[in-house]
């Protein structure tokens, strides 16, 4: 555990600022802002950041203990960062975005599972108490591959998926192509157990609800600058303000970083989207017969794809390394042009269809694929490193951080806090080397999947 002062020594940390305007945010109907904190509060919990982690561990404090008085605060807008940003895929079986395949033992897997399959139940629940339905759909996902590699990470798939006697739908290449509207895949398989977001729709609506909660407080765009401990618990300072809590929980994801948690533990990488405009009806027939489907890549580095009910197509791929959680306008410009040219290929008929967005967002991961979790210093609590798979695992870190806090127990507890810390990363100047290099690799590697 770092000393209780590490938190608090930095006069100023790393703000998250997300530059572009994601199109899950750029196509909701405007919505009024909410306060940034000013002056001085007191508070019994305090949570930093509004992602899925931060606003799930509000919800099941809010819903354990409805008389404890929660502070959410964010510093960007709800929704702005990865959690508004991301592809809306909240899946349930294990996918891990750093390995190639689908291994560990069963009662591993199962643990798996069953655990992403409890964070799915929260955000379902949560999403008919607060009327969130056309954000949330249990639509499954399509896997696609695009060569024999693909082919056969999918046949290992499919086997991992009879021993753990979990349904599939395995699907030719033609079925394919009637579904998706397209013949660039080889193959595929469904899986019916993941849910499709409107993340920004899902992130944002939850946030104004809890806010509107008699004991849950959201600020917006008060980006907390320093945390000093204290005998009592901590104050937590941001620009404009203050508030003097019992506990903290730090659920901002990589900026943990600049708080001194975690320090030289975690990868940060960037990935990149873009959204089409409102697609007509003759091009959108062109897209298969579903007014909305979702489609991720056999290889972990290839093109994920998703057809909106709302009429537009999404594609989303690369990653790049920024150490300092800022991607550039350079990049963003570079990997919209490849999400054109991998759009054009898939659906040539719809080469010459516009993109009204194009955004990127922020991707933390460990090299041991562990988050940080628990309680690291004295009455603060971390629930943090989303390990790229945020919508479903950053829920069920924010929900047990929350039981944890509670002094509730539980086998999905258990597991979690008994996973190693994230482990040490090569120094910084390597890695400046190394992960590029390694990501160079991996995107050749994804061939046509990309
Ligand atoms: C383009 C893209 C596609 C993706 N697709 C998927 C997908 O399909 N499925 C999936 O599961 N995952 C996906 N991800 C990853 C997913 O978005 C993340 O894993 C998830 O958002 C992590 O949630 P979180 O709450 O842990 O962190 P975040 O979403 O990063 O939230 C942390 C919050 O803390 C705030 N914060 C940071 N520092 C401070 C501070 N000092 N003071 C106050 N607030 C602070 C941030 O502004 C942010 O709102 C994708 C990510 C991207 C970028």
């Amino acid at each position: 555990m770092p000393a209780v002062l590490s938190l608090g020594r930095r006069p100023r940390c790393q703000y998250p600022a997300d530059a572009s305007l994601s199109g899950w945010c750029g196509i909701l109907p405007a919505a009024p802002r909410l306060p940034s904190l000013e002056g001085n509060q007191q508070a019994d919990i305090v949570i930093v950041g509004a992602g899925f982690a931060g606003l799930a561990a509000a919800k099941r404090l809010q819903d354990q203990d409805p008389g404890l008085r929660v502070v959410v605060l964010e510093a960007q807008g709800l929704a702005w960062a990865a959690s508004g940003r991301n592809s809306g895929f909240v899946i349930d079986l294990p996918h891990e975005l750093n390995s190639d395949n689908y291994t560990g033992g069963a009662q591993q897997d199962l643990d798996q599972v069953s655990d992403n399959r409890l964070a799915i139940e929260f955000m379902a629940a949560a999403v008919d108490q607060f009327g969130l339905q056309p954000h949330f759909a249990r639509a499954g996902k399509y896997h696609g591959a695009t060569n024999g590699a693909g082919l056969k990470a999918l046949h290992d798939f499919a086997t991992h998926l009879d021993a753990l006697n979990e349904p599939y739908n395995k699907l030719s290449k033609t079925e394919l192509a009637e579904l998706i509207g397209t013949e660039y895949y080889d193959g595929g398989i469904f899986t019916p157990g993941a849910v499709q977001i409107q993340p920004a729709g899902y992130i944002r609506g939850l946030g104004q609800a809890l806010n509107a909660a008699p004991n849950t407080t959201v600020y917006e765009h008060s980006p907390v600058v320093a945390i000093e401990t204290q005998p009592e618990g901590a104050l937590v300072r941001t620009e404009e303000g203050s508030i003097t809590a019992g506990r903290v929980i730090l659920a901002n994801n990589g900026h943990i970083e600049s708080f001194g948690v975690a320090k030289g533990c975690l990868l940060h990488l960037f990935t990149y989207a873009s959204l089409t405009r409102e697609l007509s009806t003759d091009e959108l027939a062109q897209l298969g017969p579903a007014d909305s489907w979702g489609l991720i890549p056999a290889s972990p580095m290839g093109t994920t794809l998703r057809k909106l009910d709302c009429g537009r197509m999404l594609v989303r791929n690369q990653w790049t390394y920024n150490p300092d959680l800022r991607s550039s306008d350079q990049q963003l410009a570079r990997y919209a042009r490849q999400h054109d040219h991998c759009f054009a290929r898939r659906y040539p008929a719809l080469a010459n269809v516009e993109m009204e967005y194009r955004w990127s967002g922020a991707v933390t991961l460990s090299l041991n694929g562990s988050p940080v979790f628990g309680e690291v210093a004295e009455k603060i609590f971390a629930a943090a490193g989303c390990q790229g798979l945020g919508t479903t695992k950053s829920t069920l870190m924010g929900m047990l951080i929350a039981d944890k806090l509670l002094g509730n127990s539980s086998d999905a507890l258990m597991r979690l806090e008994k996973l190693p810390p994230p482990s040490r990363m090569p120094p910084r100047l390597l890695n400046a080397i190394g992960v590029p290099a390694y990501l160079k690799w991996v995107h050749w590697r994804a061939g046509k999947d990309l």
